[in-house]
């Protein structure tokens, strides 16, 4: 009885929640520019504390996080909840419709930066809580809230953060909703994430730009230095062939295959959004290429003279830029050491340097977890069909400090519309999108507490449950 009673409190408070998520998309929270952040920071914990969830702001030595609990009972089962409060710079401001920090509704969807990354699937959370403190005697588990300030600029401070309150956060599962939706607006659930490894190679020949007729010969070229090293990195196919690279690479289940062919493909179709005319390859190949296999990347490579006419020299000096995009259970760590022990070999004379911004580990939940299972059942019960479950994304997320560093399992379910703009202009949330999200975080609640009363959810390893 107490579920319905929720989401009939969440429909009838429709028009306060859109309040609530207006008010907080007007704040600026730019972690880049560092603008508004600790400021949102405050407000968000001073909110959360008049919902009755005990929240404060526990500063990092970069920008604050957010943190709120409900404990009911304190040996039961707990959810995470992780979202991120602070937002990408709106720049160009020219772009947008209406300014990005005066949300305005414009064809059923709030307009302004952040409303839905992630400001607006964060709340849904916290909102599907407050139904349940509110039209019944609270969430049927432990909730616990983790609203980071600086997702957009890395996580810095996150997984230190995690380390360092690793009792405190202690969870059974944890629950991430961020991004977009199917494009047909169906639901998803995401379990994880590539990793990314960001390398540039330099190759340095003479200290100048020398006459490729008057030393050619002589002179060693840099372009072909690097070159010669890239065939020996990666073959034609794309393997990569430095010795050992696949040696972590997590096999890839009978359930991962399975769920690969059961994600929507059109090779025409999707070659269009990447402006090719077709893509040569079946759906569990696409899928399986993006999300569970490793990538080795060239993003640009510089050196010599493309100007106009032409200038006869051996280059100094030549870089490659290169991203590697990692699956689980690879390390970033480990491939940067077979990287340069593999350069080192072949040609010791090129430098590897590491581009520290943005490296990122791989994470993924096995899709035969119990909660899996539990969370589909949920949406579908909201939303009237199934979600699609991705075995992993094929981009990069700080989802790893989940399992590392507290040992939880994690779950994404993205609550916006595909369409969203989100780190563009005219960033949007669906305002139906925004009411879903809400009454699916209650009935996920709902969800967890019957089955971890079945006794057939995982409970953290850290306190020695099953957990994989
Ligand atoms: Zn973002």
């Amino acid at each position: 009885m107490s579920l319905e009673g929720v989401h009939r409190y969440i429909d009838e408070h429709r028009s306060e929640a859109l309040d609530i998520l207006r008010d907080l998309v007007a704040r600026p929270s730019i972690s880049a520019q560092d603008k508004g952040v600790k400021e949102c920071a405050a407000h968000l914990a001073a909110l959360l504390g008049r919902f009755g969830i005990a929240a404060e702001v526990v500063p990092t030595p970069t920008q604050p996080i957010v943190y709120g609990e409900i404990i009911r009972d304190p040996g039961g089962y707990t959810l995470l909840c992780y979202g991120h409060y602070d937002v990408q710079p709106p720049e160009p401001l020219d772009l947008w419709q209406t300014p990005p920090f005066e949300p305005t509704i414009r064809d059923g969807r709030l307009f302004g930066r952040g409303a839905g990354d992630n400001k607006g699937q964060l709340l849904a959370h916290v909102l599907a809580a407050r139904a349940w403190l509110e039209a019944a005697d609270g969430p049927p588990i432990n909730l616990k809230f983790v609203f980071e300030g600086e997702e957009e600029s890395g996580s810095p401070s996150l997984g230190a953060f995690v380390r360092e309150h690793r009792a405190r956060l202690a969870a059974d599962l944890v629950y991430i909703s961020d991004g977009g939706l199917h494009p047909s607006g169906a639901p998803v659930i995401s379990l994880g994430n590539r990793g990314i490894l960001g390398i540039t190679l330099v190759a340095q020949g003479a200290d100048r730009d020398n006459h490729s007729g008057n030393k050619g010969g002589v002179a060693p070229n840099p372009v072909l230095i690097l070159a010669h090293l890239l065939a020996t990195i990666v073959d034609p196919s794309g393997r990569v062939l430095i010795d050992g690279f696949y040696d972590d690479v997590r096999p890839i289940g009978p359930t991962e295959q399975a769920l690969l062919a059961t994600l929507d493909y059109d090779p025409v179709a999707f070659g269009a959004t990447m402006g090719l005319p077709t893509l040569p390859m079946d759906g569990p190949t696409y899928w399986k290429r993006i999300m569970l296999e490793p990538y080795f990347n060239v993003n640009g490579f510089v050196s010599g003279y493309t100007g106009p006419g032409s200038k006869t020299i051996i280059p100094a000096r030549a870089e490659c830029r290169i991203d590697i995009r990692l699956v689980a259970d690879q390390t970033t760590r480990d491939i940067l050491h077979k990287l340069r022990r593999h350069v080192a070999t072949v040609d010791p004379r090129v430098q590897v340097l590491e581009r520290g911004f943005g490296t990122m580990e791989a994470s993924r939940t096995a899709p035969d977890h119990p909660a899996v299972r539990v969370v589909a059942q949920a949406i579908r019960a909201v939303r009237g069909t199934a979600p699609y479950i991705n075995p992993a994304s094929g981009g990069s997320l700080p989802n790893v400090v989940w399992p590392r560093d507290l040992g939880a399992d994690h779950i994404g379910v993205p609550y916006a519309n595909a369409d969203e703009n989100n780190h563009g202009p005219n960033e949007n949330l669906s305002l139906e999108r925004f009411y879903d999200g809400i009454h699916v975080s209650a009935q996920v609640f709902q969800a967890l507490a019957d089955a971890a009363a079945a006794g057939i959810l995982p409970r953290q390893r850290a306190r020695g449950g099953a957990s994989r």
